[in-house]
């Protein structure tokens, strides 16, 4: 039988900060679960977790936090900036730091690619996100407000072009993007590498309903060793250097999720084999996002 240990693995990113291997996802908890989840997760040896002004529950991480005994620097802590939001980065970074009840966070990442005046409106403005990272870079170098600097969503044509343009010196410390068995994305991640940027694997179970869970080879490897299908996906994305954000609101699985082994190397190869024989599958595609530019 493997051994299952809680994970307290930590990445130095490119700019020094530390971050968790593994953090608590936030999206689709209300706020009520927000707190409640973020509450056990804090209780139960997490020190990281992922919300996101979109998410609508901010103040309920917020509130999971102020009232946990934890550091206030043992806690990393990632919001995002939202699409709408664009053109007021500094408000809409002050309005989440409000509502989190905290003087920084750890880590403030472009939710998207996407620039749009309105939720209804045609991602016209696609091109902005490069000024909107100097408005990040700004702030961040006046070292106040935010830890690091990241992105998400990002494919590697858009880094490309932000790291090309004029007046940005700030590499982004993370790029979040979907990963998991049906989506490998092994091109993206080794330019990622060749840059010095972490990936945050979201939807790292598939998100809800997930595939992964009726999987004949994560069902496999997750009896073999005795461990939760959702442990396997997680070791997965860990072993893979990923740093990895499971969402749940119950609390067998938030302290289950934290839980991790190393799996051989014929599990691990089997894993990354799904997405040529079954992928690749994205969970998570908004219309108004372009994966293909
Ligand atoms: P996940 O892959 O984390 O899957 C969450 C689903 O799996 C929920 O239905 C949850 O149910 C269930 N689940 C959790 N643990 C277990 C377990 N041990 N066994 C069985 N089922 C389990 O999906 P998400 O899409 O939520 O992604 C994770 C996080 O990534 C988000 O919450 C968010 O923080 C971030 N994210 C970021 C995006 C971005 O654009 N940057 C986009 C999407 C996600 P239950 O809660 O009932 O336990």
């Amino acid at each position: 039988m493997v051994e299952l240990k809680v994970n307290t693995k930590k990445y130095k990113l490119n700019n020094g900060v530390e971050i968790p291997a593994i953090g608590l996802g936030t999206w689709r908890s209300s706020p009520e679960d927000a707190y409640k989840a973020t509450k056990l997760a804090l209780e139960n040896s997490y020190h990281h977790i992922d919300t996101a002004s979109a998410y609508g529950n901010e103040e309920g991480v917020g509130k999971a936090i102020a009232e946990s005994k934890i550091p206030r620097e043992d806690i990393f802590v990632t919001t995002k900036l939202w699409n709408t939001d664009h053109d007021k980065v500094e408000e809409a970074l002050d309005e989440s730091l409000k509502k989190l009840k905290l003087d920084y966070v750890d880590l403030y990442l472009v939710h998207w690619p996407v620039n749009t005046d309105s939720e209804d409106d045609e991602p016209t403005k696609h091109e902005d996100y490069v000024e909107t990272w100097k408005k990040l870079q700004k702030i961040y170098k006046e070292g106040k407000k935010v830890k690091a600097i990241g992105v998400s969503n990002f494919t590697e044509k858009k880094l490309q072009k932000l790291l090309d343009s004029e007046g940005v010196d700030v590499v982004p410390v993370i790029n979040q993007i979907e990963a998991h068995p049906l989506l490998t994305q092994p091109q993206l991640v080794s330019y990622l590498k060749s840059k010095d940027i972490y990936i945050t694997a979201y939807s790292p179970l598939g998100s809800d309903d997930s595939p992964l869970f009726k999987n004949e080879t994560v069902i496999k490897i997750a009896e073999k060793n005795k461990v939760e299908p959702a442990q396997v996906l997680i070791s997965w994305a860990v072993q893979r250097n990923s740093i990895v954000i499971p969402k749940s609101v119950h609390e067998e699985r938030i302290k289950s999720n934290l839980e991790t082994f190393t799996l051989s190397n014929e599990d691990f190869e089997a894993l990354n084999e799904i997405n040529e024989k079954d992928g690749p599958k994205r969970t998570n595609d908004p219309g108004f996002n372009n994966y293909n530019d």
